[in-house]
Formats: C-alpha cells, sequence, structure tokens
C-alpha cells in the first residue's frame, strides 16, 4: 500500500522562501578589514533573485555548474541559495588547492562562471586561460581588477550585473534528487573527486546540524562559520541557519587567531565550527591577549581529531563546550556527534565526549575488516568504518571509484571501533596506521597525548621505516618558544598512558606542522621531508 502523504519536493528553493520571509530579521554579519557589515536574510533573498535574474542573463539557463572562489561572506551566502534555487548547481573551489587541481576541478565539473572575491583575483587569474568551459568571472568587492582575459571569457562586476535586476524570481520546481551543489574532496589522501549533493540531501544534513543531538543549531543562534564555505560546505551551517533562523557571522579572509578574537570579542557569537588546528591557535593567542570571548558557549570541532587537553582548556578556562563531531566530505559532511547519553556525568561524561561520538539514526555505520567480514560493535574490535544514508556519497560525479564502495556503503578509508551503544571511536586513517612487529599503533593516540604536555604546541605522528619493527612512529614536535623540554621527557610523560612498546623512540623538533589545503596536519608531506632528510631526527 502506497502512503496518502503528499509528495513535496524538499529545496533549497524553500529554504530560501521560508528563510527570508520568517527569519527575515536574523542576520549575516561579515568581518572586513573596517569592523563588520551586515544584511538581513530579507535583503539576502532578494539579493538571490537578482543574483539568479543576473546569472540567467549570463546564459545559466540549466544545471551549468557556476563554480565560486570566495572566502566566507554575504555574497558566499547569497551564492549558496540563490544558484541552487534557480536550478543550477553551486560548486564551490577549494582556493587552497594546487593550481594544477583547480584547473582540474573547474575543468571536470564544467563551470559556466566563476564568482570571485576581488582579493581572490591574484589567485585565481593566472589560470584563466586553461579554463575549457568558463565564460564568465563575476566579481565580487568594491574594486573590480584588471584581469587578462583569454578570449570568449568575460569579466562583470556582480553589484553593477544585478544593480538593476528584479527583487524577486519565479523559482522552478525541482526534482529533490538533482544536483544542488558539488565539492571536490580536498586530496589530503588522493586526487580531488566530485560529490553532487542533492536537495533533498542538503535538506536532511541541515535537519540533523539543527537537532538537539546533531550540532544543536537554533534559532537565535549567532553562530561564527570559521570552517569555509569551500570545504565541506561550511559542515552545512549556512543552510541550516536559513533553515533555524540562526543567524550568521562570516569571517572572510580574517582566519588568524587575532583578528578572530577581535571578531569574537566586537559581534558576540555564542556558536562557531572550525577544525582542531584553529582552536589550538585561538588558545594560544588568548593566552597572551585579554580579548573578550564570553559571548562563545559551544563549538563544534571535527575534520580532524580533537586533542582532549584541546577541550578541557576551553572549558575550564573560558567556560566554552567544545563538541567533538566526525565527517567527511562526502557525508555532507556531519556524519557522527559526540554529545554523551543524558545519563553520563562527569569523567564517564567526558570520555563520551573525546569520541567521535554517535551518528543519527538516518546514517547507519559498520566496520569492516581485511578481509571484508564485519567486525562486532564491541568497543573493542577494530575495522574500516564504511557508512550508507541519504545524505552519504553513493558515488563520486564522473569518475569510476568502485574501490571507495562496498556494496551500496561509503568506504571512509578511517579506521576505528564502535560501543553497542553506538559511540565511535577513531584510530587512524588507514593510510597513517603505524604498523609495527605486526601490531598496529594509533597515531592519533600518540598525538593527543603528547599534545597533551603544557610545552607542546602541536605535534603530528607519522610512521617511519625500522629494521626490526617495519615501522615505528616518529614524532613531530612545535614545542613553546623558549621550552628546552627533550624527547625524553616527553616520552616520561607519555608513558603509563600508553603500552611500553607504542612509546615513540624518534623525535623532530619541527617549527610548525605542515597543513592541508583545509587546515588538517598534512602527514603525506612530513612522509615527504623525512624522506628528503629534512627532518632533523634524534632518536631515544
Ligand atoms: P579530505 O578527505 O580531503 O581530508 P575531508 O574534509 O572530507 O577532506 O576529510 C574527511 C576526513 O577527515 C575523514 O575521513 C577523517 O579521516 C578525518 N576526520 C574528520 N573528522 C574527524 C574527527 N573528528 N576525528 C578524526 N578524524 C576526522
Amino acid at each position: 500500500m502506497l502512503s496518502t502523504m503528499q509528495e513535496a519536493p524538499l529545496s533549497i528553493a524553500q529554504l530560501l522562501r521560508y528563510g527570508s520571509t520568517v527569519h527575515s530579521e536574523a542576520q549575516v554579519v561579515t568581518w572586513t578589514d573596517d569592523g563588520s557589515r551586515s544584511a538581513s536574510y530579507a535583503e539576502v533573498g532578494r539579493r538571490c533573485a537578482r543574483l539568479a535574474h543576473a546569472l540567467r542573463g549570463l546564459g545559466v539557463t540549466g544545471d551549468q555548474r557556476v563554480g565560486t572562489f570566495m572566502w566566507n561572506n554575504q555574497e558566499h551566502l547569497e551564492a549558496y541559495l540563490g544558484i541552487p534555487a534557480m536550478g543550477a548547481v553551486l560548486h564551490t573551489l577549494n582556493i587552497r588547492l594546487f593550481p594544477d587541481q583547480l584547473v582540474h576541478v573547474v575543468n571536470h565539473a564544467a563551470d559556466h562562471v566563476i564568482l570571485v572575491d576581488a582579493t581572490l583575483i591574484p589567485l585565481l587569474a593566472p589560470r584563466l586561460a586553461e579554463f575549457t568551459t568558463v565564460r564568465h568571472i563575476v566579481v565580487s568587492g568594491a574594486q573590480t581588477p584588471e584581469i587578462d582575459l583569454p578570449d570568449g571569457m568575460t569579466v562583470h562586476s556582480w553589484e553593477q550585473l544585478i544593480a538593476d535586476e528584479p527583487d524577486d524570481f519565479d523559482w522552478p520546481e525541482l526534482d529533490e534528487r538533482t544536483a544542488a551543489a558539488m565539492c571536490y574532496t580536498s586530496g589530503t589522501t588522493g586526487d580531488p573527486k566530485g560529490v553532487a549533493y542533492s536537495h533533498r540531501s542538503i535538506w536532511l544534513h541541515s535537519m540533523s546540524v539543527c537537532m538537539t543531538d546533531g550540532m544543536g543549531l537554533k534559532q537565535g543562534d549567532l553562530a561564527l562559520a570559521i570552517v569555509p564555505q569551500f570545504h565541506a560546505m561550511s559542515w552545512g551551517m549556512p543552510y541550516a541557519a536559513f533553515m533555524i533562523g540562526a543567524s550568521l557571522l562570516m569571517p572572510d579572509r580574517f582566519l588568524q587567531p587575532a583578528p578572530l578574537a577581535q571578531m569574537i570579542a566586537e559581534v558576540r557569537p555564542n556558536f562557531a565550527a572550525a577544525v582542531p588546528a584553529i582552536w589550538q591557535g585561538l588558545l594560544h593567542h588568548l593566552e597572551d591577549h585579554d580579548d573578550d570571548v564570553s559571548s562563545m558557549k559551544l563549538v563544534v570541532v571535527g575534520g580532524s581529531a580533537v586533542p582532549p587537553s584541546l577541550m578541557h582548556a576551553f572549558e575550564e578556562q573560558y567556560g566554552i563546550k567544545v563538541l567533538h563531531a566526525w565527517g567527511m566530505t562526502e557525508t555532507s559532511p556531519l556524519g557522527s556527534v559526540a554529545n554523551p547519553p543524558a545519563a553520563a556525568e562527569g569523567e564517564d561524561a567526558w570520555r563520551y565526549r573525546y569520541t567521535q561520538g554517535r551518528f543519527p539514526a538516518a546514517v547507519e555505520a559498520r566496520l569492516v575488516d581485511d578481509d571484508g567480514a564485519i567486525v562486532p560493535k564491541d568497543g573493542e574490535s577494530v575495522g574500516e568504518l564504511e557508512v550508507r544514508g541519504p545524505w552519504i556519497a553513493g558515488a563520486y560525479y564522473g569518475v569510476d571509484a568502485a574501490d571507495k564502495f562496498d556494496d551500496g556503503w561509503l568506504r571512509t578509508g578511517d579506521v576505528g571501533k564502535i560501543t553497542a551503544d553506538g559511540y565511535l571511536t577513531l584510530t587512524d586513517r588507514s593510510k597513517d596506521i603505524i604498523k609495527s612487529g605486526g601490531e598496529w599503533i594509533s597515531s592519533v593516540d600518540l598525538e593527543n597525548l603528547v599534545m597533551g604536555h603544557p610545552d607542546v604546541l602541536e605535534a603530528a605522528v607519522i610512521g617511519v621505516p625500522d629494521e626490526k619493527w617495519d615501522e615505528r612512529p616518529l614524532v613531530a614536535v612545535v614545542l613553546r618558544e623558549g621550552s628546552d623540554t627533550t624527547p625524553r621527557t616527553l616520552q616520561d610523560f607519555m608513558a603509563g598512558s600508553i603500552a611500553k612498546w607504542q612509546l615513540p623512540e624518534n623525535w623532530a623538533r619541527i617549527t610548525e606542522v605542515p597543513k592541508t589545503s583545509v587546515g588538517k596536519f598534512d602527514k603525506k608531506r612530513l612522509r615527504a621531508d623525512f624522506q628528503a632528510g629534512d627532518l632533523e631526527v634524534e632518536r631515544i
């Protein structure tokens, strides 16, 4: 028997209409080099309509891809909503990709138009001649700089282009399964691959972001969206904010600890999301500066494992709760979130919060061993995490990547364990695990431990070849300025918390852990530095 319910398609146009009317007074605040500027969601709604008319004028009449090469700001939010709502496909371009990768993804997605922040023109302009499908460049910002354009490409000013367009648009009714937005993976472990999100997947994902046991974004929140809009859709915050009536604070290009602290003090957001490296930087900054961060109540941290020391420092020194979450570009990106069970208290609650968390009902998770057998969820057995659900990718755009899927499940490349009550603990990425004498050592466990030492600012652990054990851990450590802490002291500090054979004997002092385009530890580069003999290794 079929149900008797309506089949109203879920669409970004509906989100846009809803947010810009019901939550018309919510604000998007963008940080500039001269304080902040704001617009109401009503104003954003009108500008989305004008943008859609302007893009129609540039020949975007179907599901053409419209690229964005932008920081997090008001105009990028307008692109997020207006482009999918008109039936085209938003393609967020990672401004930090290697230039060759950028050319690859623009051509692979066949972008017709690219919207770009004026401040980012110097990064984009040198590669324009290699873009085979791009016909128009639309520049956001006060001044449109001179660009050397290849034949067949035209440059426009965003504001001039939309100036005379109407404030409303007859948003088309779309099949909810069609692509609304696409994002390429950041290529931490391979070439960037495209994930195309549907209107439906974005909708359902946004609901999960707003659930109390999801990220808990709610009406009236002012959310500082640090995680870039060009990386994993800013963790879904722009859409979720329109769904729930939360205001957004967009940091634009001001992502260093000092301006972040300043904008928190002045605009007073209560919610934020970013990768651990950003929070480590902010924590370090706050040690010597007394910016007022008292407005901040909850920060969602994910993208790589969050060291427990970071969670405690924020909570105990600043009253800011750190909520640990796991996800990937392929999972929209919200997968699991570490809200502890209601009954857990004290140390018990902390133990749950250190994990990567629990999956929502819509996302199923399982662990699979090297032979393809399902591993029990007993909190001890380890396997590769596989997930499936309505906002999980089932394929990549235009490439055959059959090895990334297993009978309808996405193979995440992450390795870990799951408890009977559903909490995931990741031990590593499969490529980062250290295989020592047939046993596995988790690089993440070692990093978390050593980063708990007060003299350690950052530490990344990689496996290096070893004659006797095949592989042994090497800790690349960044010490606080002036610190004379030795590897031996750090090793002693770790002893007792892990098995003796896991204690690392290879140490290298470095000035900064290399980071990927999205701010994660770049272990590929660290391994290359090691192989090139660029790390000064001390063996103890
Ligand atoms: P890329 O795969 O190119 O780095 P993503 O942002 O999609 O880009 O990265 C997803 C990966 O990030 C996950 O597969 C996992 O390895 C890692 N990750 C995300 N969140 C966490 C977390 N909370 N703890 C540990 N690793 C995480």
